[in-house]
């Protein structure tokens, strides 16, 4: 008998959207990895368990990856809703944002890691301010995440410009290096708030370290006639015609593409992180997600932040995105179940160049999450897959793991003080 750390046994597990359930399987974890899946009886009989879940009503399968937020954004929710965007924005959100401090940051995204936990998110992509505090609080929550200090040509309540948001970038990439879960990412707020000469100090800074760059792009139609009225460019062709465009790039939302637009990102590899909710919300519009699919392009998923959804759920946003692009496409073929399912796990492990997350298979890191079946919603299933995106809210998630740690256990908080959490947000936010 092999000794291992944990033993999680489950009714059903499930490795990825590629391969079948397996009924009455397990998971052995050593070091924070998967070491083996197969048959409960098969697995059980091969290792011996300093610790052993069972889980005989559950479906374990691989953590979400929320590809694209704003994680302390969470303490704006549902502070300015059901507005256009330009007021939206510059008589809510940027004088709110004016006023944030990094303790307000560190409330936010501790309330969003334990909102993400909760609803089944293990790893989530992060651009912010004063992100050397979101990392600090990633790393004492537990949570996997890709983190970027927002870079803007204009001051922040962060940094005084984009130089010296950029300096702070390359402090972080040197602090950070090398921790298990935290990664740092370089990231140009987006081409209209970014002057020519920061995209290409923050490509070279990119190349020179192999971090990833990311960025919003092709927001809105807005953001389109901009760009073509300053540089005569569309935002895309414009960042190709910087030679920015690579298979390092991380690019949401991604809405107003021409076909050409489509053909630069699928063609230099750009992954596109899809926020159907957030696009939905602030009526931006509906990414061409099907087409860049068929046109082999890399797509994941991402809530956007709060302010904009208002939740940072990916069992919602994976149902939104599978409905969606149905009823707009009037197809009820595309973004199957599956399709969605991977660009929430698989896909988005690709978008960020980890094969060894989003799946529960061997040598894989040990992000897993269990959802309780036994529940009216979630009963009969013939179909896990079709569970998951369609009939799963969230509310399942009775047990989260983080490379092999345990954050959450029979829906209780291991990492977070929650009640205490709640009481200082409500205290901050409301007075
Ligand atoms: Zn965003």
């Amino acid at each position: 008998m092999e000794r291992v750390d944990s033993i999680i046994t489950a009714g059903m597990v499930l490795p990825s959207p590629l391969t079948a359930p397996i009924h009455d399987g397990a998971v052995a974890i050593q070091n924070g990895l998967i070491v083996d899946v197969g048959p409960k009886e098969a697995v059980l009989s091969r290792y011996d368990a300093a610790r052993l879940l069972n889980r005989p009503s559950s479906l374990l399968m691989p953590g979400l990856i929320n590809c694209h937020t704003h994680a302390a954004m969470t303490i704006f929710r549902g502070m300015a809703d059901d507005l256009p965007l330009k007021i939206w924005l510059e008589e809510h959100i940027f004088p709110a944002e004016a006023a944030l401090t990094p303790e307000l940051v560190e409330l936010g995204t501790e309330l969003a890691c334990a909102e993400m936990i909760r609803s089944g998110t293990t790893s989530f992509v992060d651009m912010y301010l004063f992100e050397d505090v979101v990392a600090s609080v990633v790393d004492r929550v537990g949570m996997r995440a890709w983190l970027g200090e927002g870079v803007f040509d204009f001051s922040t309540p962060a940094f005084k410009d984009g130089a010296n948001a950029l300096q702070e970038t390359e402090r972080l990439l040197n602090k950070w290096q090398g921790h298990e879960r935290i990664t740092i990412t370089i990231d140009p707020h987006t081409p209209y708030t970014c002057r020519e000469e920061l995209w290409l100090k923050a490509m070279k800074l990119a190349d020179r370290t192999g971090a990833l760059l990311v960025t919003h792009l092709s927001e809105t139609e807005w953001e389109v006639q901009e760009m073509k009225a300053r540089v005569g460019r569309s935002p895309v062709a414009y960042l190709d015609s910087l030679s920015l465009l690579n298979e390092r790039m991380l690019a949401a939302h991604c809405v107003a593409l021409s076909h050409n637009d489509m053909e630069l990102l699928t063609r230099r590899g750009v992954a596109v992180a899809h926020c159907p909710e957030s696009n939905l919300k602030l009526a931006s519009g509906v990414a061409p997600v099907p087409a860049l699919l068929r046109m082999n392009g890399r797509v994941c998923l991402g809530t956007d932040g709060a302010a904009s959804n208002n939740d940072l759920n990916m069992f919602g946003e994976m149902r939104t995105a599978a409905l969606l692009h149905k009823g707009v496409g009037r197809d009820p073929v595309v973004m199957s179940a599956p399709d969605v399912f991977a660009m929430a796990t698989l896909w988005a492990a690709d978008a960020l160049h980890r094969p060894d997350i989003g799946r529960c298979e061997r040598d894989c890191r040990a992000d897993l999450v269990i959802l309780n079946m036994d529940m009216p919603h979630m009963t009969p299933c013939y179909n896990p897959l079709s569970q998951i995106v369609y009939a799963a809210n969230g509310a399942e998630v009775s047990d989260v793991l983080v490379n092999g740690a345990s954050l959450m256990e029979n829906g209780r908080l291991l990492t977070i003080d929650e009640a205490r959490l709640l009481s200082r947000v409500k205290q901050l936010c409301l007075n």
